[in-house]
């Protein structure tokens, strides 16, 4: 016979409680407003961060509360009844940060992520290049080593928070011939030379998920 435990945690059911009490008080009132002047929802980003909502996966030595991927799930399934732009906005910083996590070195580990917990600093993930979706080891951007840096060449689109957020993990080529597994993942950050963003899309509606081109 297994034991196996369907039922939230209390922990669990605290973040379920929590989010959905930001989503009807702070979420629901501002949706359409941020979605007819298609403003970045800064002010909601600033409220979950308050509530350490973009820490929920990352371990408590760097700020975060050490959940994982369910409990960003739990969150992000609140959220979402209040906001698809608001909830992606939030999914997508997880979706930049996670990779720093998992497969960052000790370093970046420290320099990143309790900032990225803290939500003082927003992460976003660029993958996604014109003729590379669902094919993703199509993508053309490359990465050269020269000396001690990365140069890193291509153009990424659809960046959900392109623009807005401050740090990104892209992903690059590194060596064409080994096909997929030639790709490897690179943070860049908002001021870094040669790095800039390219026009927000039109989309016909949640506007106030911003997503843009990226340049490198
Ligand atoms: C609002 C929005 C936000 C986004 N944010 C980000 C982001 O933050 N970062 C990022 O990197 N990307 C982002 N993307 C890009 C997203 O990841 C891509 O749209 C997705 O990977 C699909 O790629 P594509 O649009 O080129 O579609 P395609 O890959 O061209 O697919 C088109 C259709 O063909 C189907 N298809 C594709 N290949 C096959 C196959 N082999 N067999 C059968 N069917 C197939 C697909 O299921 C789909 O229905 C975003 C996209 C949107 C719309």
């Amino acid at each position: 016979m297994s034991n196996v435990n369907y039922f939230l945690t209390e922990e669990q059911q605290m973040i379920v409680d929590l989010v959905r009490q930001i989503t009807d008080e702070k979420i629901i009132p501002v949706r359409a407003k941020l979605d007819e002047t298609e403003e970045f929802p800064w002010d909601i980003m600033k409220d979950l961060a308050q509530a350490d909502l973009f820490g929920l996966y990352i371990p408590e030595e760097y700020g975060g509360l050490g959940g994982g991927c369910f409990e960003n799930c739990l969150a992000v399934e609140q959220m979402a009844r209040g906001c698809i732009a608001i909830t992606t906005t939030f999914a997508a910083s997880a979706l930049g940060g996670y990779p720093i996590y998992l497969y960052g070195s000790d370093e970046q580990k420290e320099r990143y992520l309790p900032e990225i917990a803290e939500g003082k600093r927003l992460v976003a993930f660029g993958l996604t290049e014109a003729s590379a979706g669902s094919d993703a080891a199509a993508i053309k951007t490359t990465a050269v080593q020269d000396g001690d840096y990365w140069v890193l060449n291509g153009t990424k689109q659809w960046i959900t928070s392109g623009g807005e957020a401050e740090i990104y993990t892209i992903i690059a080529m590194t060596d064409k011939a080994k096909g997929a597994r030639g790709a490897s993942a690179f943070i860049v950050e908002k001021g870094d030379e040669g790095f800039s963003f390219g026009k927000k899309e039109k989309k016909m509606g949640l506007s106030s998920w911003v997503m843009a081109l990226v340049l490198l």
